[in-house]
């Protein structure tokens, strides 16, 4: 058995392959994720995406890897529309500011918190580096000034637009051609574009802007993509290995980013482009406008603890959709609830290397090194919690390793489900009569839970239940 790590290998959405990772720097990454705009408490949806980079952090780490991780924090430049990056609709944070009848600065300092705090529930480990956007206008004027100088850019009353039709590159990491990337794109309210697919990269300030800055071009605030340019460029230097990000952010954010980072660089900025499925739910995609908007912070009161939403994430490969359901989410908390079980027993000192661990830790780090294949580690957990070649000291101690990378506080006592009175007496009638298969009984026995505010769902594991 050999100890060096297996050779990581990652789906780059730029090749669209799967290659084995090649640090600039051996044994460290740098990684960059496209944090919250902080204008509104983030869902689940988004937490999905956070989540994803998290296991690729802590698996590198896992394999002993150094990791330079920057997650930024949207606070300025982001328009209403997504898709749409135009002039037209104000600011999400000024709007939301206008709207709660705060500054920018305390709307963007509210929803920033409650975003950390989402994150905290489900275990996602600190970036290394959080930096706001509003710290980096500077950096922003710089790159503008390098891309007008370079060509590739050009001012229209105090408007700096990026010229696409000056970078061929254009259009190869989503694989849009130019001449269909206007659709993204508004005319109609920047007729003084070249060409419909060019974007701002600096912005003229009208006159009702709360948040707006001096340039060498008057008065202005940055377009919304230049952000990331310029910080992951201060960060993590002109070349970095990682990027990740929502897969809507593929087009038109990560397009026009490598299109501003490599116009103003002369090369190649970052080896690896990642991105992340989004999370339905009940098949719809979760998102403001369809109105179902759920926070992590939200999921005690459903009746789930917060690490269930992590547990099911890790069942999902992170390229694949994902739906949560109440189904979904009581299989989540019954499979949560058999590993803590396995990781309960007194571990003590063990040494890993040993067989028969060691093979099992093989198989773990091979399925995290093939593009993150979190069901098969998760599965592998599994099959660590019942197998009959391990001790129960074993067990508990490879699981409680793997928890490094599952992050699901495998180790912590079971939070305890507080049942109204009266509840856990019919929970023990029903299971023995399920296991005396009086399935008469047990549906009455249901109904009376239910009564009580208490939801049961079988499981392969047993029962489960929910507060409602
Ligand atoms: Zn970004």
């Amino acid at each position: 058995m050999s100890d060096s790590p297996p050779q990581v290998r990652l789906h780059n959405t730029l090749t669209r392959r799967t290659e084995p990772l090649d640090p600039i720097e051996p044994g460290r990454v740098t990684i960059y994720t496209c944090g919250s705009t902080v204008y509104k408490y983030a869902h689940i949806g988004n937490l999905r995406t956070y989540l994803f980079g998290d296991v690729l952090h802590r698996t590198l780490e896992y394999l002993g890897y150094e990791v330079r991780y920057v997650k930024n924090i949207t606070d300025v430049g982001h328009m209403r529309d997504d898709q749409l990056d135009s002039l037209s609709g104000p600011d999400k944070i000024e709007l939301a500011a206008e709207t709660e009848g705060k500054s920018p600065a305390e709307i963007a300092a509210f929803y920033t918190d409650a975003w950390l705090e989402d994150e905290r529930l489900i275990n996602i480990l600190p970036a290394d580096l959080m930096p706001k956007a509003t710290d980096h206008i500077g950096e922003m004027i710089e790159l503008t000034r390098r891309l007008l100088e370079r060509s590739l850019a050009y001012e229209v009353d105090g408007t700096i637009y990026f010229d696409v039709s000056a970078f061929p590159a254009y259009g190869r990491l989503s694989g849009q051609k130019v001449e269909e990337t206007h659709a993204g794109h508004r005319v109609d309210v920047e007729a003084d574009k070249r060409n419909p697919a060019d974007f701002a990269l600096w912005k003229h300030a009208g006159e009702h802007r709360l948040m707006s800055w001096p340039s060498p071009w008057g008065e202005g605030f940055p377009g919304w993509h230049i952000e990331c340019s310029a910080m992951s460029i201060k960060h993590l230097g002109e070349r970095f290995d990682i990027h990740t990000g929502g897969i809507d952010l593929k087009f038109p954010h990560h397009e026009d980013e490598i299109a501003q980072s490599e116009g103003a660089l002369g090369h190649p900025v970052v080896s690896v482009w990642l991105h992340g499925e989004f999370l339905t739910m009940d098949d719809a995609k979760m998102a403001k406008s369809a109105g179902n908007i759920i926070r992590v912070a939200d999921l005690p009161a459903m009746g789930y603890e917060p690490l269930a939403f992590r547990y099911l994430a890790l069942t999902a490969h992170y390229r694949s959709k994902l739906d949560f359901t109440d189904a979904a989410m009581h299989a989540a908390t019954s499979g949560l609830a058999k590993l803590r079980r396995a990781a309960a027993s007194e571990s003590g000192t063990l040494d890993l290397s040993d067989e028969p661990m060691a093979t099992y830790r093989s198989r773990f780090r091979d399925a995290l090194s093939d593009d993150l294949a979190t069901p098969r580690a998760l599965a592998l957990a599994h099959e660590v919690a019942s197998a009959s070649d391990l001790t129960d000291r074993q067990r508990a101690a490879l699981i409680r390793d793997f928890d490094r990378v599952l992050g699901l506080s495998l180790d912590a006592p079971q939070p305890e489900t507080v049942l109204p009175d009266g509840a856990a007496e019919l929970l023990e009638r029903r299971a023995k009569a399920r296991a005396a298969r009086d399935f008469a009984a047990s549906d009455a026995l249901r109904d009376r839970l239910e009564e009580l505010g208490v939801e049961v769902r079988d499981t392969p594991e047993g029962q489960v239940t929910a507060r409602r």
